[in-house]
């Protein structure tokens, strides 16, 4: 099977993940050696699965620019109880209110990296 032509973008492929949950952040390094650093309470607001996003017909390969104003206060809904991987594509979280639909894929976490670098890069794309 072949299925390393899939992964072959560095930007979109993760060499570590630490979800910190005494500081409600999880960073993720890429094989690019660019780092995105989460807060918790932004992976939540942008929850990519069906409910979250009100339907499947919101569902989409790209968050939300609206997911970055989020404001969110710390409770369970905003903190992460595990991490799993999904497969070599994706991870789920499980989040303390049992909240566990949402599959953050590697495409869409890179897209949703909060630094200021990504952010204007996205602006220039037109998001
Ligand atoms: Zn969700
Ligand atoms: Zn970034």
């Amino acid at each position: 099977m072949d299925s390393t032509h899939k992964f072959n973008m560095l930007s979109e492929k993760p060499n570590g993940i630490t979800a910190n949950r005494p500081a409600l952040e999880m960073t993720i390094t890429w094989a690019d050696g660019h780092t995105s650093l989460y807060p918790f309470s932004l992976l939540r607001a942008a929850c990519p699965c069906a409910q979250c996003r009100g339907g499947h017909e919101n569902m989409k390969a790209e968050p939300d620019a609206d997911v970055f104003h989020f404001e969110f206060i710390d409770a369970p809904a905003t903190r992460i109880s595990t991490v799993k991987p999904t497969g070599s594509y994706a991870l789920t979280i499980v989040w303390e209110d049992g909240h566990d639909y949402g599959i953050y894929n590697w495409h869409y976490l890179r897209a949703l990296c909060p630094c200021p670098e990504c952010r204007r890069g996205a602006l220039q794309n037109g998001q």
